[in-house]
C-alpha cells in the first residue's frame, strides 16, 4: 500500500484522514506533532522549570551561601575620603575609597557604612543614598563610592570612617567582576 494511501484518525475532528496530510481536509488543524502538546502539558512544563528556578534561586539566596559574619574583619577600608557637590536643592557627598578583601574568598559588596565626623570628633547624620555593586576577588584591592544626598550643610573640617557592613558570595548572575 502507498503511503499517500494510508489513513488514520484525525485527534481534533475524529474524521479520518491520509497519514500523509498536513492539515486536516475537515477541520484545517495542523498535523504535525505539536498538535499533540496540549496547552495544559506546556504549562505544567513551564511551571516545573519556575519552581526549579525558584528552588535554585532560594538555595543560592538564603541557603547554602556563605555568609558574610565571620569574614566582616577581612573586608577593610583602607581609606575614606568624602567630597561635596552642593545644588540649590540638595547636597550630594560622594564618599570614596578602597576597600581589601584579605579573605580566601570572593566577595559581593553589598553595603556601607559612613560615619561622619564634625571637626570636634561628634558625629552627624547624611542621608541614605546610592552605591553600585561591585565584586571583589580573594587578596585584591578594590575603590569604591557611595552618593548620598543630605539636606543639612556639612560641617567644616569634617571627617568620614567607612565600613563594609554587608556582603555576599557572589551569586550565579552577578559573577561579572
Ligand atoms: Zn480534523
Amino acid at each position: 500500500m502507498a503511503e499517500a494511501e494510508q489513513t488514520k484518525t484525525c485527534p481534533l475532528c475524529a474524521e479520518t484522514i491520509k497519514v500523509a496530510a498536513k492539515v486536516c481536509p475537515y477541520c484545517r488543524r495542523p498535523q504535525n506533532r505539536w498538535f499533540f502538546v496540549s496547552e495544559n502539558d506546556v504549562l505544567a512544563f513551564l511551571a516545573l522549570v519556575m519552581l526549579v528556578v525558584s528552588v535554585v534561586c532560594v538555595i543560592r539566596y538564603f541557603g547554602f551561601s556563605r555568609q558574610y559574619s565571620p569574614a566582616r574583619h577581612k573586608l577593610t577600608v583602607l581609606s575614606t575620603q568624602f567630597g561635596v557637590e552642593s545644588t540649590l536643592e540638595h547636597t550630594n557627598v560622594v564618599v570614596s575609597g578602597v576597600v581589601t578583601n584579605e579573605s580566601e574568598y570572593k566577595w559581593q559588596l553589598m553595603g556601607f557604612e559612613a560615619r561622619f565626623l564634625d571637626s570636634g570628633g561628634k558625629t552627624f547624620e547624611v542621608g541614605n543614598g546610592g552605591y553600585a555593586y561591585c565584586v571583589l576577588p580573594s587578596h585584591t584591592e578594590g575603590s569604591f563610592k557611595l552618593t548620598l544626598y543630605s539636606l543639612d550643610k556639612i560641617p567644616p573640617h569634617s571627617g568620614v570612617k567607612a565600613t563594609v557592613t554587608s556582603a555576599k558570595e557572589p551569586g550565579l548572575w552577578f559573577n561579572n567582576d
